[in-house]
């Protein structure tokens, strides 16, 4: 498919912009451009068909089933857009007076309380941008609390080899020594390797939860308790909320700090690069170190902006991506107190009901009541036939299923990784079931068909490391 700048010709154009509504200056000629810009010249029809083509040639969330693992691609509302489009929000900006942007401000204040409630935390910031600028974010308080209390020794953040990747890469950004822990045979932390980790160097545990394998870890408790008694601080990786939202609280589990992914969880859209959200919740104590303005007040004496005495800084400007904010408060009301667990219920449901349903073919990395995803290990079925998990993941898009994640989490060898998320109904389930037994079959079969899938599909397969050896990220121009 050509790209938008090598289809038109010179000269063709469109007019989209609004009409120019300040005065216009001519630039000086000392600032001024002396080589032309390469902008693509084609008509308005010419640009719609460019954008329908693309569009055809990928998958969302509207074309058909998404397990995407550890991603929560469930369907968002369209009221939620409805929501963030009301000029009241988009219209507003955050420098302007307190007075004027009183209902912006209540909008912050209910995120906050909600997430508040559903994560049994005492201050939410909705400052960072995405669940790693959040676990960056929760991790700058924690360092904060101890450097408050002069206690300096504490450098190493332990994290359990089931975590999310992002979870090491973020207590390295801090500065912290990241301390990988492994876990046992069913999935969960080994307390014994926590007991012998933990020590008066020890700044504080990272735990993904459910973790990477879609277990919620039975010991949680006992996790908690062993880093406390250390003067360590627990920090609750929520992007997976999905799973426990309005049934298990991280706060009642014994953590002071946790972000929550509203791009996976809340049903904002994600994918192509967001924005998202990942605001960071915390106990009482911490919350004197919480990053930017935060809303205080209420309806009646009216919202004011607040900052913490002993804030760390603003991580990102402003409020965070507002609208995004807009769409998770409009997801959480809309469901409402009864509709936040059952949202949550239903995931589980849909995962086990997978699950079941295939693990007479397939190995289980984890033979278990899983919670929102399940993780398979083709290793059986590569050794049997040669057939890969990339080679059923690509199978997957015959059937016009985007694939699972793949070879993620890396404790499973050949992982396909599976959330099926709460919004798609029993039928589709049934299809993606059907789908993935016909491949197993194929694989026995015929293997030499899946290792070249897709077949019906737009784009076959891509040679995926010679993208990856060879970036090319900029279109080349030939002047
Ligand atoms: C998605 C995810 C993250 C990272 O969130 P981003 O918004 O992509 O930065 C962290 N932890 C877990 C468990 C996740 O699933």
């Amino acid at each position: 498919m050509d790209l938008i700048f090598e289809i038109g010709s010179e000269g063709r154009k469109l007019s989209l912009l609004p009409k120019c509504d300040v005065p216009e200056v001519k630039v000086p000629e000392s600032q001024s451009r002396k080589t032309a810009l390469h902008l693509p010249h084609v008509s308005e029809n010419e640009l719609s068909r460019h954008y329908s083509k693309l569009a055809k040639r990928s998958h969302g969330v509207n074309d058909g089933f998404y397990p995407l693992g550890s991603c929560t691609m469930k369907y968002n509302p369209k009221v939620n857009e409805i929501a963030a489009s009301f000029k009241g929000f988009t219209g507003v900006h955050p420098l302007q007076n307190e007075r004027t942007v009183q209902g912006s401000m209540e909008v912050i204040k209910k995120t906050e309380d909600t997430l508040c409630e559903i994560a049994g935390m005492d201050a939410f910031t909705l400052q960072p941008a995405a669940g790693a600028h959040g676990e960056f974010t929760g991790l700058l308080l924690i360092k904060a609390y101890h450097v408050d209390r002069g206690d300096t020794k504490r450098t190493k953040i332990i994290v359990p080899d089931s975590a999310h990747g992002t979870n090491p890469a973020s207590a390295a950004m801090c500065g912290f020594d990241v301390v990988s822990i492994p876990s046992q045979d069913d999935g969960c932390v080994d307390l014994d390797a926590l007991r012998g980790a933990v020590g008066d160097d020890t700044a504080g545990l990272m735990l993904t939860n459910p973790n990477t394998v879609g277990l919620f870890d039975k010991n949680i408790l006992q996790i908690t308790k062993i880093v406390h008694d250390a003067g360590g601080l627990c920090y609750y990786d929520g992007a997976n909320l999905n799973a426990v939202m309005g049934i298990a609280r991280p706060g009642d589990m014994g953590f002071d700090a946790v972000h929550i992914n509203l791009h996976k969880t809340f049903s904002t859209p994600h994918g192509g690069g967001g924005p998202g959200a990942g605001p960071v919740g915390c106990k009482e104590f911490l919350k004197q170190f919480l990053p930017g303005h935060h809303v205080a007040g209420d309806e009646n004496e009216g919202f004011r902006y607040e900052i913490e005495t002993k804030s760390i800084g603003a991580v990102k400007m402003f409020h965070g991506n507002f609208l995004v904010i807009v769409r998770a408060l409009t997801y959480m009301l809309m469901l409402g107190k009864e509709g936040v667990p059952e949202a949550s219920s239903n995931a589980v449901l849909n995962a086990n009901y997978m699950r079941t349903k295939l693990d007479d073919l397939y190995e289980m990395a984890y033979d278990t009541t899983c919670m929102h995803e399940f993780v398979m290990s083709l290793e059986p079925l590569k050794h049997k036939t040669g057939v890969s998990a990339l080679d059923v993941a690509k199978g997957l898009l015959d059937y016009g299923i985007h694939p699972p994640t793949m070879y993620f989490p890396l404790i499973v060898e050949e992982a396909l990784m599976i959330e099926p998320t709460e919004t798609e109904p029993k039928e589709v389930l049934d299809e993606a079931i059907v789908a993935l037994r016909a491949l197993y079959k194929e694989a026995t079969d015929n293997p030499e068909a899946l290792h070249s899938a897709p077949h019906n599909t737009v784009i076959g397969r891509p040679d995926e490391v010679g993208a990856a050896r060879n970036t090319v990220l900029r279109y080349q121009w030939t002047d």
